[in-house]
């Protein structure tokens, strides 16, 4: 249950005129801000969350030399598209990429749905980007909200339920919808995006430069630093987990993950998480042979990596194993490939490979490059 937060038609017409011409000011010149085609926008929307504008741009730019329209992406692999993305982070994201566009390509004639419902049948496509590309592409009135435009109308509403829960969720997305000026939605969209980009921050917003402060309910209130308002958060379990850097003379064994769960489809070394796991003489042995099969031994050990997901903490400790013998089973993995270290940049990587690699140059592997 919920009450709609109440939005006056006076309000809404104020709200809308000073947005608005503050956006037309102020309004960051972006490339998927020059253009209306719905792919580009797309692409944009789906990079766009959860991450910032400045480390969104070079991949963007990156994407769309190498995919430039809707038929490259769905002729594209796995690998090509996860090889781009590389660094972003958030892999389903892009796992949904092809297999959307490839949908468009040969149900819809390459040509993008029109409608939310069309949209949303998309893999990776939910109701905030089916309203991104509707209202900015297309000039439909959907609306948006996503985490900028939740603090925004949090505050400007001084809103006293957790946005991100259920009922948070609904009747935000009920007045956003009720606020869309007609005609108007593509440049209002952005405008509270934007506002929540570069003015109403989560720390030390700038009210001084708000163009809508004097409609502010938080501001007037003397309360901003209260909203969003934040129900009890659970705490991330903290998860251990062994990665082993297995050498064969040379050449280091890096394998792919499986196509579907975490981390889809990226190269990594060897890793598991050990829930309950405490370290002990003889772990990262027990694990290289009974996982894969090799016989050898820990030549040396290069600490511990953290990487904090969305759902745990991760402690990787790193082990350096030099294969003496056995026989490879690889077999839980997509592939494998046995690569020399100044290989590593050919292949997807996630950002905790990333740092497990970084650890490697830094303290040296022990072993000869
Ligand atoms: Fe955000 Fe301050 Fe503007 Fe209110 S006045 S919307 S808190 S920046």
């Amino acid at each position: 249950m919920y009450e709609a937060i109440p939005a006056s038609a006076d309000l809404s017409r104020a709200l809308h005129s000073w947005l608005l011409s503050w956006y037309a000011r102020e309004k960051r010149d972006l490339p998927w801000r020059r253009t209306r085609d719905p792919y580009a926008i797309w692409i944009s929307e789906i990079m766009l969350q959860q991450t910032q504008v400045k480390t969104v741009l070079p991949f963007y730019e990156r994407f769309m030399a190498r995919f430039p329209d809707v038929y490259a992406l769905a002729e594209a692999s796995l690998d090509d598209v996860l090889r781009i993305w590389a660094g972003l982070g958030y892999y389903s994201r892009a796992r949904n990429l092809r297999p959307a566009a490839q949908r468009i390509v040969k149900k819809c004639g390459g040509k993008f749905p029109e409608t939310e419902e069309g949209l949303r049948a998309l893999p990776g496509i939910g109701r905030y980007t089916a309203g991104a590309i509707l209202s900015i592409a297309w000039g439909k009135d959907a609306a948006v909200l996503d985490g900028n435009v939740m603090r925004v109308l949090s505050r400007l509403f001084a809103f006293d339920i957790d946005p991100r829960s259920a009922p948070g969720q609904k009747a935000l997305w009920d007045l956003a919808e009720r606020l869309l000026p007609e005609g108007k939605s593509a440049s209002w969209n952005q405008a509270l995006m934007e506002l929540g980009a570069l003015v109403c921050l989560s720390d030390n917003p700038t009210c001084l430069l708000c163009p809508v402060a004097a409609s502010c309910e938080a501001r007037i209130r003397g309360e901003v630093d209260r909203y969003p308002v934040r129900g009890e958060r659970k705490k991330v379990p903290v998860v251990q987990g062994i990665c082993a850097i297995v050498w064969r003379g040379k050449k280091v064994l890096f394998v792919q993950r499986p196509e579907e769960g975490l981390l889809g489809g990226l190269w990594e070394f060897p890793t598991a998480e050990l829930r309950g796991w405490k370290p002990r003489a003889g772990t990262a042995e027990d694990f290289v042979r009974e996982t894969l099969g090799l016989e050898g031994s820990v030549e040396a050990t290069l600490g511990v990596v953290r990487h904090i997901f969305t759902h745990r903490d991760l402690r990787l400790h790193l082990f350096v194993y030099a294969a003496k013998g056995g026989r490879l089973r690889a077999g839980r993995y997509r592939a494998h490939q046995w690569v020399r270290p100044s290989e590593f940049e050919r292949f997807p990587l996630s950002a905790l490979t990333e740092k497990v690699v970084a650890r490697l140059a830094v303290m040296g592997s022990g072993m000869t490059y």
